[in-house]
Order: structure tokens, then C-alpha cells, then sequence
């Protein structure tokens, strides 16, 4: 079900930039998995055929390809999953800080408030209550990530939604080895990615909740694989992060109208995809918004389903 709008993310982000004019921040890249060993490469193989049944590109690769492909990776890898096809954003903030301004000048606005409840007139929602006032509101798109649950409770209903939080850490030097694309080291389940500030480590579900403090010692003890990984990659720290993966039992997000709440849209629960799926989301989203029918079957997506 996923696979009815995945394929489809690249391209609406691509429409997006193109009708907005910003370039350079996502790249064909592709997105490449390594491993030591033919054991584990063998431990894939129901992923790699489940890619190409859903029609995805996915080429294996050896040692010696592996080197070309990546030469400043450990010659230790011996197998590679190697897709082509996937995108690579370089810099999140900037993406994100480039909609945002492609919203601004279509002559939206940000408030910056948090939504804490609702008004309803009937059925549909009125006005929308923040911590700094109140707003009349035509229609509401609830888009809140893992908060998302709880604005539905406000609105009357409940999902099932969690938070896989996840890490990174950033390892700022400018005689970092040199990687091309996004790496993942499938033996131990992290990332390296090269960013425009520097090699990009990621790695981690933690089931905490959304408000538990950041426990950064797991992916700082990440650090001594990357460099085994990746020789000669420092271990100079510029930036920590956590973030919530809004994530629902089925791994699929919540898109689509609120039952019995016209005027109420959801597009959440995105959990590993929701950059991927921004853009895509948001298109469904605009139809729906608008009055048109989307052209996916949002049957899969319903907050219903649970
Ligand atoms: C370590 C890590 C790596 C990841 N890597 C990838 C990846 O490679 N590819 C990918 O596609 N995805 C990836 N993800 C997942 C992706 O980051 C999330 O799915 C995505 O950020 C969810 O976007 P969102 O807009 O739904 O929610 P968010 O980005 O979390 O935004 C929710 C917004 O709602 C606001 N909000 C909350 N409560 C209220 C309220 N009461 N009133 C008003 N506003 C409110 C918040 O302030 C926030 O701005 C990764 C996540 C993590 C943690």
C-alpha cells in the first residue's frame, strides 16, 4: 500500500522545487547499503526482491564495484544493495526553509502558536483556539508529526500514534574522506550521509515518548564503527539531534479527511518516510483541500483503519 505513493515522492518534490525555483538541494544520488560478508548480504535477500517485485531498481554489487562506486569506504565491505533511482536531500533546513518561503510568497503565513483546542459550529470546526489567541478557520489540516495524536484528541478522536525517535550527529571537519551519496552500513544499521556541513551520522529507534529528555551515549558510541566504515573520518562533533518519527502501528501514514469533521484534513504518521513523502502528502492534501479527487486511493491511509 505504501508502494501506491513512495514511488511517486521524488517526482512531487522535484514539481514542487521546479514550480517554486529551488535548486541544487535534492540529488539523484541514489542510495546505497554495504556489507561484510556474504552472510549478511544473504540475510536481504526478501528485501531486495520485495523491491524489485514493487518495481524498483536495485543493483547488487561486489567488492570491486563497491570501490568504484565508493573508494573512501572500508575495502572490509564486501556486498552492496545498490538503488540508483533514490533522491538525496543535502540539506533538510534548507529544503524546508525553501517551501517555507514559496509559502510565504504564495501569501501564506506562520504564526508560530501552538494549537491547544477547538470550536466546533455543527460538525465542522470554526475556530481554531492557540496559546496566543484565536483564529476563524474554513478548513484544518492537522499536520503536527508525532504531536499529531494529540491534536486529534482536541478534535474528538483518538489514533494510535508513537514516536520512533531517532539521532544524529554531525562530524564537521573539511578533510573528511569524501562520500558521494548516503550510505548505509547494513551490519550495524546506521547511516552515513554526506551533507553539505559535514559527513552526517544517523542511526537509532528509541521508544520514549515524545517529551523524555535526549540521551545522545548511544549514537556518540557510533562513532568508532563510522571511522571503521569510513578511515580517516574524524570524530569532531559539530551538531547532536533528536527527532520524533511519527509512527503508527502499520508503518503507514494518516491521510485523508476526518471522519464525520469535513473540514478537517490529516496528513501524519509518516514515521521514516515523512521527508519523502512531504511533497506527496502535500499534493493529496491541496486536492482534498480543494474540492478535487486525489489520484491515489487513500482507502490504505485512513485514520478509520485502526
Ligand atoms: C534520525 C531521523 C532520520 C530520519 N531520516 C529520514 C529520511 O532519511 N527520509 C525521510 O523521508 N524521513 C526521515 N525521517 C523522518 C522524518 O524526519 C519525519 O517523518 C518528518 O519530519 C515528519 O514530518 P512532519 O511534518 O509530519 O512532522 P514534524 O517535522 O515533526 O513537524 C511537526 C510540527 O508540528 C508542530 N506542532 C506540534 N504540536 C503543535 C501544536 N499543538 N500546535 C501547533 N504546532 C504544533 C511542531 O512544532 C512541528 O513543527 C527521519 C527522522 C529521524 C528522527
Amino acid at each position: 500500500e505504501l508502494a501506491s505513493i513512495v514511488p511517486s515522492a521524488a517526482e512531487a518534490h522535484l514539481s514542487l522545487m521546479k514550480a517554486h525555483r529551488i535548486e541544487g538541494i535534492v540529488k539523484p544520488l541514489g542510495w546505497l547499503k554495504v556489507y561484510a560478508g556474504e552472510k549478511s548480504f544473504a540475510g536481504t535477500l526478501e528485501e531486495r526482491q520485495t523491491i524489485e517485485r514493487l518495481g524498483a531498481n536495485v543493483q547488487t554489487l561486489n567488492q570491486d564495484e563497491l570501490r568504484q562506486l565508493e573508494p573512501a569506504l572500508s575495502p572490509h565491505f564486501t556486498h552492496g544493495a545498490f538503488q540508483p533511482d533514490n533522491h538525496f536531500v543535502t540539506s533538510p533546513l534548507k529544503l524546508t526553509e525553501a517551501y517555507a518561503q514559496a509559502l510565504i510568497v504564495l501569501g501564506g503565513r506562520f504564526l508560530g502558536e501552538k494549537v491547544t483546542r477547538f470550536e466546533f459550529d455543527g460538525a465542522r470546526v470554526r475556530k481554531v483556539i492557540t496559546d496566543l489567541g484565536m483564529h476563524e478557520a474554513d478548513n484544518v489540516v492537522v499536520c503536527a508529526g508525532a504531536w499529531s495524536g494529540r491534536i486529534c484528541e482536541m478534535l474528538g478522536f483518538g489514533v494510535p500514534l508513537d514516536t520512533e525517535r531517532g539521532y544524529h550527529l554531525n562530524i564537521g571537519a573539511e578533510d573528511n574522506p569524501k562520500l558521494s551519496r548516503p550510505v548505509v552500513v547494513g551490519d550495524h544499521s546506521f547511516v552515513l550521509a554526506p551533507m553539505q556541513d559535514g559527513i552526517r551520522l544517523t542511526s537509532g529507534i528509541e521508544f520514549a515518548g515524545i517529551d523524555a529528555p535526549p540521551d545522545f551515549r548511544r549514537i556518540r558510541r557510533m562513532v568508532p564503527l563510522a571511522q571503521k566504515a569510513l578511515p580517516g573520518l574524524g570524530d569532531k562533533i559539530t551538531r547532536e539531534w533528536v527527532g520524533c518519527r511519527p509512527s503508527t502501528p502499520d508503518s503507514k501514514p494518516v491521510i485523508g479527511v476526518a471522519s464525520g469533521i469535513p473540514n478537517v484534513f490529516l496528513g501524519f504518521g509518516h514515521g521514516h518516510l515523512g521527508l519523502t513523502l512531504a511533497a506527496r502528502t502535500g499534493y493529496v492534501l491541496a486536492d482534498l483541500v480543494s474540492g478535487r479527487v486525489p489520484s491515489v486511493d487513500l482507502m490504505p491511509f485512513s485514520a478509520g483503519r485502526f
